[in-house]
């Protein structure tokens, strides 16, 4: 066997095998999302410009939480009534679930997506969210610090709390199979393993799960209740936007350029793996909610993730599951509204670049 023809067999999809003294420059047409043969090290020229444009919002987004001040929420959290205990509970269930899905969905991306996505412009976007992660982290150790909050309570909620330990568990699944390191894509069944990662993290946890969180902080802030953490979950909201677009556009470009992959049963698949995450969803709501607060309630809660999951359908290119499912949180559908996420992204990225100030208009 040659050298070249085992170069052939095994292509150096991690961009850290042997130089290729002998190979040709990259051309656009070389590049591939998945499974490329082309060196993983050039970055130009650019094939997929909308990576590249999500690396450059993401970068123009940044923002650190200890730039947000905690000392209303501080003074809140410690007067005797300024809250009630559910609105305690939900408070800290909600911390407690995004502490340690932060971390999920970072070794995720650095330790299984990163490898098998073969597209610098890419991993370019994947470097930036991986730091984006540490900040999100960091975000609840800082809370977590301000608050005087039970450090060992809050961050073990994903092993302790059924309801959140539910949810780790369905996604972990997914991960634990790219992650083992003698897996690799190539075959249609491999392929889409990936695809079904991407879906479990970018689709469900990111575009899902973490939505009946933003909806339940964001509620406190309109409120004037903890509105520092309510201000930072509105910065998180807003790189989370961008993970998840970023994540419906890498599944899509993968189908395009694999549409083999995309067979009647992996919809089917996908589907249900929607499905079951939403009734995941609806029973953390119950938990963290076992009563109203704040014009909020797990019914609603329900009704809004039905929503929340026609709109990823649709992103996918599939039908709803809830077709009859109205928002009843239309404040949160300003927000989010994928045109205001857009404007939000196009218009007002000045005033993020300092990171000292936010507004929805
Ligand atoms: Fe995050
Ligand atoms: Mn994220």
């Amino acid at each position: 066997m040659t050298p070249m023809s085992f170069d052939q067999q095994t292509p150096n999809t991690t961009g850290l095998g042997q130089v290729d003294r002998s190979g040709h420059r990259v051309r656009v047409d070389d590049k591939a999302m998945i499974n490329c043969r082309a060196d993983v090290n050039q970055l130009l020229p650019l094939k997929y410009r909308w990576a590249w444009e999500r690396y450059l919002a993401a970068c123009r987004n940044h923002w650190m939480p200890t730039e947000v001040s905690m000392q209303a929420d501080i003074e809140l959290w410690r007067s005797r009534d300024g809250l009630t205990e559910d609105e305690r509970r939900m408070v800290k269930r909600n911390l407690g679930f995004f502490a340690a899905s932060e971390s999920l969905v970072a070794n995720n991306i650095v330790l299984a997506i990163y490898r098998h996505l073969t597209n610098p412009e890419c991993r370019q976007y994947l470097l930036r969210q991986a730091f984006e992660e540490a900040v999100h982290t960091h975000t609840f150790q800082y809370i977590c610090e301000s608050l005087s909050l039970d450090e060992g309570e809050l961050f073990n909620m994903y092993r302790e709390v059924p309801a959140i330990t539910d949810k780790a568990a369905w996604a972990l699944k997914y991960t634990q199979n790219l992650s083992d390191p003698d897996f690799t894509t190539g075959t249609p069944a491999d392929d889409q393993a990936f695809l079904r990662d991407l879906v479990a993290f970018y689709v469900v946890f990111e575009g899902m799960w973490f939505y009946t969180g933003f909806a339940q902080i964001l509620s406190l802030g309109r409120r004037n209740k903890m509105v520092g953490i309510s201000e930072q979950y509105q910065y998180i909201l807003r790189d989370e936007s961008l993970h998840l677009n970023f994540g419906i556009d890498v599944i899509n470009q993968i189908k395009a350029e694999n549409p083999h992959l995309w067979t009647d049963a992996l919809q089917a698949e996908v589907r249900e793996m929607l499905q079951s995450a939403c009734a995941l969803e609806i029973a953390y709501g119950r938990d963290t909610m076992p009563r109203g607060l704040l014009g909020l309630n797990a019914d609603l809660c329900r009704e809004y993730m039905h929503v929340i999951t026609n709109r990823r359908c649709g992103q996918l290119g599939l039908s709803p599951l809830f077709p009859e499912a109205r928002n009843p949180f239309p404040w949160m559908a300003e927000a989010m509204d994928i045109k205001k996420e857009k404007n939000f992204f196009e218009t007002r990225v000045i005033e993020y670049q300092t990171g000292s100030s936010l507004s929805w208009e």
